[in-house]
């Protein structure tokens, strides 16, 4: 076990290192953050903070030397970076980042342990996606297999002729046929060390443009019953890769049951709601198993719950809302520049009592 007052290393300086700062903060660790020079919002919460780039191998052996337990907030970061520490310190074990950080080996991975993806087929040229797309058919969605985010880096391929006009990227890609779903949600988890699982309940997911727009509960009848089948699927996603922390895989949800879409190995802003809405957040539960402290609870604590991204200058006038509705929580990441598209904040609003 690693006690409180021992020092937690999180790679990667976003909001998701932020808020996993903060929980561990309130369990007495202190915290160093490691990431390339950039917007780091985590190191406001940092005891210290590493602003040194992913080839720089003295800096992360010296990161790496202070610190009990090694975690990411980022499931980009190199793995020649997570290989200068030492493995006995990673919770999770890099094996979920070099599987999720591909998409055709995330896909076959999830496949072989029963999970249904969308249709696919790995495109490396012009001629791959021109046979992809008579195979698997239009309207799809041409995808770069590595550093996609929030719908970066994924272009739709609405005919044939769309497909023969496309100029190809020049990155290894993968082509999914187009999911008709009816919603999205996602299964998040955590795991300990000793094997025990424990799931937040499934939110309802809407994004807009490729990038998550709000997360509600309850979910409805639709994903509701969809759950059970998908929790099997992380469950043994979670095992096959002897996870320990929190592990999301995200699913559509359809008339032929959920369809895998893809995993993140970390945890997710489809669980922001947890930080108020559960007994104990991702942030929390995940700090908890990677030190191996007992779980805490993940129960919903209310009836209805509604997360909400705040996106590029709706961030400027955010702390409105504060005064406007006594059941809104609003987190602000503290970054510099309300870019259009960029992720600055999110605000939970919570009612009734859960029966
Ligand atoms: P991703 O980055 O792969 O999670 O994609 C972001 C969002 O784009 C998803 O949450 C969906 O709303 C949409 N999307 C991605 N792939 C597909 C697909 N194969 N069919 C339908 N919608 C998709």
């Amino acid at each position: 076990m690693i006690t409180p007052g021992s020092t937690i290393g999180i790679l990667g300086g976003g909001q998701l290192g932020r808020m996993m700062a903060m929980a561990a903060a309130q369990l007495g660790y202190h915290v160093i953050g490691y990431s390339p020079p950039g917007d780091n919002v985590a190191a406001e919460v940092c005891h210290d903070f590493f602003e040194k780039g992913w080839g720089d191998k003295e800096a992360l052996a010296a990161f790496a030397a202070k610190c009990e337990v090694v975690t990411w907030e980022f499931e980009n970061v190199p793995l020649s970076a997570v290989a200068v520490i030492p493995q006995s310190l990673l919770a999770p074990h890099p094996r979920a980042l070099e599987t999720a950080q591909d998409r055709l080996k995330e896909k076959r991975f999830v496949e072989g342990l029963g999970g249904k993806p969308a249709p696919y087929m790995a495109v490396d040229s012009e001629s791959d996606l021109a046979a992809a797309v008579d195979r698997i058919g239009p309207p799809g969605i041409l995808k770069t297999a590595r550093d996609g985010y929030d719908g970066k880096g994924q272009w739709r391929i609405a005919s044939a002729r769309d497909a023969d006009s496309f100029r190809f990227p020049g990155k290894p890609c993968v082509y999914e046929g187009m999911v008709e779903f009816l919603a999205e949600f996602s299964v998040i988890l955590v795991r300990a060390h000793d094997g025990e699982v424990r799931f937040w309940d499934s939110t309802a997911n809407v994004h807009a443009g490729g990038m998550l727009e709000t997360s509600t509960l309850p979910a409805g009848e639709q994903i509701e019953a969809q759950v059970g089948q998908a929790r099997e699927i992380a469950r043994q996603t979670a095992e096959a890769l002897n996870y320990v922390g929190v592990l999301t895989l995200e699913f559509f949800s359809t008339a032929k049951g959920p369809v895998f879409n893809e995993m993140a190995p970390r945890v997710h802003n489809s669980g922001h709601w947890t930080i108020e809405g559960a007994a104990t957040s991702q942030f929390e539960n995940h700090i908890r198993a990677i030190c191996g402290l007992p779980l805490g609870s993940t129960a919903t604590r209310f009836a209805h719950i509604e997360m909400g991204n705040i996106v590029g200058k709706d961030a400027l006038t955010a702390h409105r809302l504060l005064g406007e509705d006594t059941g809104a929580h609003l987190h602000l990441y503290g970054k510099a520049e309300a870019r259009e598209g960029r992720k600055m904040g999110h605000v939970t609003r919570v009612s009734g009592v859960k029966v």
